[in-house]
């Protein structure tokens, strides 16, 4: 038995059979049975064929012999006996699947590769990274890694990673997984988020869970005190295992929702606006029972749910958007636009092409927040924006719909994005259907987009700002990098000045502004936000009870003096205490 401790994110308890995912080379491991190995070795087979019959395609489509000799080296690559031959031996050996097994040769040959003198043999292993990269893309043909990792969840089972971006949860079927700990992460990890609105217990921070963790282990997680235990003594199974399923079975102890529909206000009468982050359809009527006015951010990448943006209809979505609507019985639903990343979009030729233009050395390119995603993808993918535009613009028919776009940096991407909005609008009307009015906003989550937010305000509806990206890309913080969260300070002065600035930009140009952060659903942030002159909210569900008892005990004038002598400190910690102090005062009546 060993015992590993992180950050806890999402309480509960649970148990199952770890199944390891290395997002890092986007390549998923998990055991094999006896029987599976000759099927995993012809698997293997079939992706050295198709991926010659590629690279001789390839090859014979290139005019110049030194093109030509470029594919045809790594075409030998694949017959060499230190590639495949060595990874079918790995295979056999520690019965993993193909895709890990490849991925340790790969590693060791490139040391080998780095290690040697000679500039031009170095430069090979580029050559063999894109080898390596084809046949993994030929180990799973018509679909990513992440399909096979759900048929691999054999459940129960406890999901390893040593990251996990919501891009990826949002393809895990979560019925199957009872609890996840991650390598990476702090308190505010976007997916700890959404574990929390699964009710999935969670375990962040662990630094090296994915490397101690062998796939198929017993492994129980508790997700309140941050405690892993891995392959526990036979006689504490049962009851460690026990105390999970009980878990499951009565939930998360919730305070109870006020649903009464009373308008929810200060002690000294500011109204307080609180909806929802939705994750996940089905959560839309858990928000409103929790007492949501509303949804504030539906985060719609999360009906991908496993599959590419292309493959969901407009159909599909107009379904989903009108029945957000209906779930919320005429409140405001906010449908984020798809904010995806480059493996959630299909990668015909064609599209290839315009996505990576630079050729098939760039299809591994490394994925980054900062990169080609969000608005900036949608935007270089028409079509597929202007499919999601009009499912949005139908279903707006049916209620109050507001559509927000994510990652924008500044106006232009807002006014392209309201062109295409307007095109998908027309298509719509000529094809004779019926469309609703839609308010559009925008999400305030880069600093450039913060610092010209009297700019954007003047060109929509409304504004709402995402502390989540705003601080990681303000304070320049990875927030799935452990070795720098402590540098992730949502209390940072350039925070707080930031989201000063917007609130006094919307203020101007009277355009309604709300906080959709993480951020907000910590009550003594919500305290000093109200104390800023922010009156609207949106947060995960669980979080609302525990937000409306706060609001409903706050004094706003109290709290607009804290706020100014907070706004004049010069640090985290010290605005951190700062705070402590004067909301612990009896005079601001906060409990929380
Ligand atoms: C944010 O960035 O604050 C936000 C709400 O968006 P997401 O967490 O989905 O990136
Ligand atoms: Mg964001």
């Amino acid at each position: 038995m060993q015992r590993l401790k992180g950050i806890g994110v999402s309480p509960g308890v649970g148990a199952g059979r770890a199944v390891i995912l290395i997002q890092r080379t986007q390549v998923i491991r998990f055991s094999i049975p006896a029987a599976g190995i000759d099927g995993e070795l012809a698997r293997m087979d079939e992706a050295r064929r198709r991926s010659a019959d590629q690279l001789n395609r390839i090859q014979r489509r290139l005019p110049g012999r030194d093109l030509g000799a470029l594919f045809e080296a790594q075409r030998l690559m694949l017959d060499d006996p230190m590639l495949l031959p060595e990874a079918a031996a790995i295979v056999a050996d520690q019965r993993v699947n193909a895709e890990w097994a490849l991925q340790q040769i790969f590693d060791r040959l490139a040391l080998v590769f780095d290690a040697v003198e000679d500039p031009y043999l170095r430069e090979r292993k580029g050559d063999l990274a894109d080898v390596v990269g084809r046949l993994r893309m030929n180990l799973a043909p018509g679909g990513s890694g992440f399909r096979q990792l759900l048929r691999a969840c054999d459940p129960p089972c406890v999901l390893v990673a040593d990251e996990l971006p919501p891009s990826v949860a949002a393809q895990l079927d979560w019925t199957k997984i009872q609890a996840f700990i991650t390598d990476a992460g702090s308190r505010t990890y976007h997916t700890a988020i959404l574990a929390r609105s699964l009710h999935v217990p969670a375990v962040v921070g662990l630094h090296d869970a994915t490397g101690q963790i062998a796939p198929g282990t017993l492994v129980i997680v508790d997700g309140a005190e941050g405690d892993v235990t891995i392959d526990p003594p036979a006689e504490t199974v049962p009851m460690l295992t026990g105390v999970a399923s009980a878990f499951r079975r009565t939930g998360m102890v919730r305070l109870k929702a006020d649903t009464s529909g009373t308008p929810l206000q200060t002690l000294d009468g500011t109204r307080v606006i609180l909806e929802a982050n939705v994750d996940l359809l089905g959560d839309a009527s858990f928000a409103r029972a929790q007492g949501a006015e509303g949804i504030g951010l539906y985060r719609s990448e999360l009906l991908l749910a496993g599959r590419v943006a292309d493959e969901v209809t407009e159909e599909a979505q107009y379904e989903v958007y009108s029945q957000l609507l209906q779930e919320m019985h005429g409140a405001p639903v906010t449908v984020r636009t798809f904010d995806i990343d480059e493996d959630q979009v299909a990668t015909g030729e064609q599209q290839r092409d315009s996505l990576w233009p630079s050729g098939p050395a760039k299809y591994d390119a490394p994925r980054s927040r900062l990169g080609l995603r969000s608005i900036r993808l949608t935007l270089k993918r028409r079509e597929l924006f202007r499919t999601q535009l009009r499912a949005l613009v139908r279903a707006a028919a049916h209620g109050q719909l507001r559509v927000l776009f994510p990652f924008v940096s500044g106006i232009e991407e807002l006014r392209e994005a309201r062109s295409v909005l307007a095109e998908a609008r027309q298509e719509v009307e000529e094809r004779g259907g019926k469309a609703g009015p839609l308010q559009i906003g925008v999400m305030i989550e880069v600093p450039s987009a913060a610092l010209t937010a009297d700019l954007l305000a003047s060109e929509c509806d409304f504004l709402t700002i995402g502390t989540n990206d705003l601080i990681q890309c303000c304070l320049a913080v990875d927030r799935t990098d452990d070795r720098v969260s402590h540098l992730y300070e949502p209390m940072h002065p350039a925070i707080l000045r930031l989201i000063r600035h917007v609130r006094r930009a919307a203020g101007r140009r009277k355009v309604p502004l709300s906080v959709c952060g993480e951020m907000a659903s910590d009550p003594a942030v919500l305290a000093l936000l109200v104390g800023m002159g922010l009156t609207r909210f949106s947060m995960t569900p669980v979080a609302i009870p525990v937000a409306h008892q706060v609001i409903r005990d706050l004094d706003a004038k109290e709290l607009r003096r804290v706020a100014g002598q907070a706004l004049r400190l010069a640090s985290a910690p010290e605005i951190e205490q700062f705070l402590t102090d004067a909301l612990t005062r009896p005079a601001a009546k906060l409990q929380s």
